[in-house]
């Protein structure tokens, strides 16, 4: 029995690599304890570097990517998972080192699994994705060393990460300020709950002053880079910012005057190499304080023949909220 996946290959010669839909069998599959029919997967930031040329953070060829996925077990070595059991995936190098979600079917190491939270519909979870795995972590993050009263501010606000940051933020009952660079994306961030927008070009100065007033009682930063950097400056006293990600750029042109002078902290946040524990709390959290409505209002659904130009969406930064792939459609 074939099934549909999108493969990347790569050309010996020429080292260009390209995606194509392919028919393949489960026998292709690798090695692994629990044999997954895929129902769901997305498509996040380094799904987009995965797929497009070059082949961004795959490490063999051909490669199936997709950095998470739900589905339902269909064969099980491990004596945690049965046939008919629903489960999630996120982490774990899946769609970069080992075959991922974006195909009918995958096979994984039962420990990267975890069983899809009562009240999570598979559709759900993968609207949530890595990228809204990733938001909660933060939010847990900056919980366990105390949110200051006063705005959150949520960075890259109308991404994958931003949306779900601000929809949890806000549910929450905190209040929340989203940072984007797309204007007409400010009518969406209000209905998620954000009580403010903050315009991309506020924060793009780099710092001339390494304090400025006292502003944001916690922060999200998917955008890092010089936004960062300022932000660091406008934290309240002791407020945390948790670090996650890089639309914006890797280098920090910082100072350590906030850390020395207001106490601020950066929390590093990485979803991939996460204990299970922590992620069937994230999960648990996920299922009882993300608002379903809001979720719904950050889906675009997509198929797997849509994937290449999604990639290179996300990537310039043009996709909004999250996308959620029928893998059977
Ligand atoms: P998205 O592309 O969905 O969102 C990123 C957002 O950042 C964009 O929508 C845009 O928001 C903003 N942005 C893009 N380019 C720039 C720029 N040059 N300057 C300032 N803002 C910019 O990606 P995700 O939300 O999925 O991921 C965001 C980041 O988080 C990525 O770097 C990703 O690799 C990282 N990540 C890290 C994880 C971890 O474990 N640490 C897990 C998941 C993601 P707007 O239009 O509103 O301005």
């Amino acid at each position: 029995m074939t099934f549909n996946a999108l493969m990347v290959t790569k050309d010996d010669e020429s080292g260009k690599t390209s995606a194509a839909i392919t028919e393949i069998t489960e026998d292709q599959l690798p090695a692994g304890d629990v044999t997954v029919a895929v129902e769901y997967t997305t498509v996040n930031y380094k799904d987009g570097l995965c797929v497009g040329p070059g082949g961004g953070l795959v490490r063999n060829y051909p490669h199936i990517p997709g950095i998470d996925f739900a589905g339902t077990v269909e064969a099980s070595d491990d004596d945690r998972y049965k046939p008919g059991d629903k489960v999630v995936l996120t982490g774990w190098r899946v769609g970069e080192a080992h075959w991922g979600g974006y195909a009918q079917k995958a096979r994984v190491k039962a420990d990267w699994l975890v069983p899809l939270p009562d009240g999570l519909s598979t559709a759900q979870a993968m609207a949530v994705g890595t990228a809204g795995f990733t938001s909660m972590l933060s939010v847990m993050a900056l919980e366990d060393q105390g949110i200051k009263d006063g705005p959150v501010l949520v960075t890259g606000a109308a991404g994958g990460v931003g949306s779900v940051a601000v929809a949890l933020l806000a549910s929450l009952g905190h209040q929340v300020a989203g940072v984007t660079g797309r204007p007409e994306t400010a009518d969406y961030l209000t209905s998620l709950g954000a009580t403010q927008i903050v315009a991309r070009e506020e924060l793009a100065e780099t710092v001339k002053r390494p304090l400025e007033g006292e502003t944001w009682g916690g922060c999200v930063d998917a955008v890092g880079g010089a936004m960062l950097a300022r932000v660091l400056g406008q934290m309240q006293y002791g407020a945390s910012v948790a670090a996650v990600g890089l639309a914006g750029g890797a280098a920090l042109p910082a100072t350590v005057i906030p850390f020395l002078l207001r106490g601020v902290n950066i929390l590093g946040i990485d979803s991939v190499m996460q204990p299970y524990d922590n992620r069937v709390r994230a999960w648990d959290r996920i299922a009882k304080d993300l608002p379903m409505d809001k979720l719904d209002a950050m889906v675009q659904p997509a198929t797997l023949s849509d994937l290449p130009k999604l990639g290179a969406d996300i990537l310039k930064g043009q996709v909004k909220g999250r996308v959620v792939v029928d893998v059977n459609a």
